[in-house]
């Protein structure tokens, strides 16, 4: 903790973090977390529990195992950071620490993901002594490695495959581990980890020994194989995806040739509501062929895709939070982590193919209490998905033509 935040802390009580009680919904206050905590809550304006975090709390708090059926937007990051904190602060380490043994490691599929994770953990942590590292692949090895020896870690964030570096080079030990929490655990497998991420587990302490915490947006067979693998008679919390945030989202569905689309986007990004848009294309190449449209239309716009160097994305990032950029075109891999408020549009330029990856676009706006509008250019092909997405949201969509205006 920095000498500012001590001195800040210090003469902090709860008397300046009043919230009402309100039928159905759960306060912060109704745990009894520690105080830095609960600072670090009102510092952020959270005033009452999301539903995951009302479910889950109760029993993630008594330190019992958990998994969650979340998806991003729900507040499931800082369910199981609360988790964490809690049980650090009420539970200090008597004796020596040494470096590079965490107490809590956090298993993200995605750069993206572990660095916003990682960024929600320093936060929630800005009035207690915990220490958070980050170790994600694509960055400079030699600068992870340097923050590990500087100090002890108290929650490590990483993504599997530079862990397992970090593990086998004897700079990380998870013998101490107490909690564990695996985050999107349907991405790792879809993105080949499972291998790693069961390597890892294998060294931290008996399941019995440990705490586990596992967060997915499906229960496929196959999650459920390495939940009951993972995790001790776990509580299930499941939130229904529709809940995540389309109520917040005006959605609008324009058929539009797959020729004209680029024609509409820019038209579209031309309009004055406008003011901040994420535009979503299923593959790399048309990110990038999107970028070079738009760019020589006159649009400044960042891309985020797997193709553009970890640094330049995280620039990207920054810039679109700073608002120093507006719009940003993005893949859904890529998009998965970001998680910025005030974004006023989403654009797909075409319909995914998974229904899940649909609501998860959508869900970049209408975020915090605001509305958003998400437009999807829908040609033949993209009509496809149609039927499942709305299978998913539970409503059909109405289908319409885009305005005259922007033909
Ligand atoms: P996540 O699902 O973890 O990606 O979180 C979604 C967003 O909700 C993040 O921007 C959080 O800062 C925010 N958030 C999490 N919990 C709350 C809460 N209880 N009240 C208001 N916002 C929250």
């Amino acid at each position: 903790m920095s000498s500012a935040n001590r001195s800040k802390h210090a003469s902090w009580s709860l008397d300046s973090f009043q919230v009402a009680p309100s039928e159905g919904k759960t306060r912060f206050h109704d745990f009894d977390l520690p105080l830095p905590l609960m600072h670090a809550i009102a510092d952020l304006g959270f005033e009452y529990c999301s539903p995951i975090q009302a479910q889950i709390l109760p029993h993630s708090l008594e330190g019992v195992d958990a998994i969650g059926k979340a998806q991003t937007g729900t507040g499931k990051t800082a369910a199981f950071l609360m988790t964490v904190i809690t049980h650090m602060l009420e539970n200090p380490l008597e004796g020596e620490r040494y470096l590079g043994e965490p107490r809590a490691v956090i298993l993200a599929p995605t750069r993206e993901l572990a660095m916003q994770i990682a960024a929600d953990a320093d936060l929630l942590t800005k009035y207690a002594d915990l220490n958070t590292a980050l170790l994600i692949g694509g960055m400079d090895y030699d600068r992870q490695l340097r923050t590990l020896q500087r100090d002890v870690v108290d929650i490590l964030v990483a993504t599997p495959g530079r862990l397992m570096d970090f593990m086998d080079r004897r700079e990380v030990n998870l013998q101490l581990v107490e909690t564990v929490v695996i985050d999107e655990a349907d991405r790792m497998l879809d993105m080949g980890f499972i291998p790693q991420v069961r390597r890892i587990v294998r060294k931290t302490p008996p399941r019995k020994h440990r705490q586990t915490l596992l967060f997915s947006a499906t229960f496929t067979p196959a999650i459920l194989e390495l939940i009951e693998r993972w995790t001790d008679s776990p509580v299930r919390i499941e939130i229904e995806p529709e809940r995540v945030a389309t109520d917040s989202v005006e959605q609008h569905i324009y058929l539009v040739p797959e020729e004209q689309k680029t024609p509409v986007l820019i038209n579209i990004l031309r309009r004055e509501e406008v003011e901040s848009a994420i535009v979503f294309a299923n593959r790399r190449d048309q990110v990038r062929r999107l970028h070079e449209a738009l760019s020589k239309a006159g649009i400044d716009c960042g891309i985020l895709s797997g193709e553009v160097a970890q640094q330049k994305r995280t620039r990207t990032l920054q810039n679109f939070k700073d608002r120093k950029i507006s719009i940003i075109v993005a893949t859904d891999v890529a998009g998965r982590g970001i998680h910025v408020d005030g974004i006023s549009h989403v654009i797909n330029y075409n319909l995914p193919e998974d229904p899940e990856d649909y609501v998860h676009r959508i869900g970049r706006t209408g975020r915090a209490g605001a509305t958003g509008t998400s437009i999807s250019l829908a040609c033949e092909s993209d009509s496809f998905m149609l039927p499942e997405i709305e299978e998913l949201l539970g409503f059909s969509l109405s289908y319409e033509q885009p305005p005259a205006e922007l033909l």
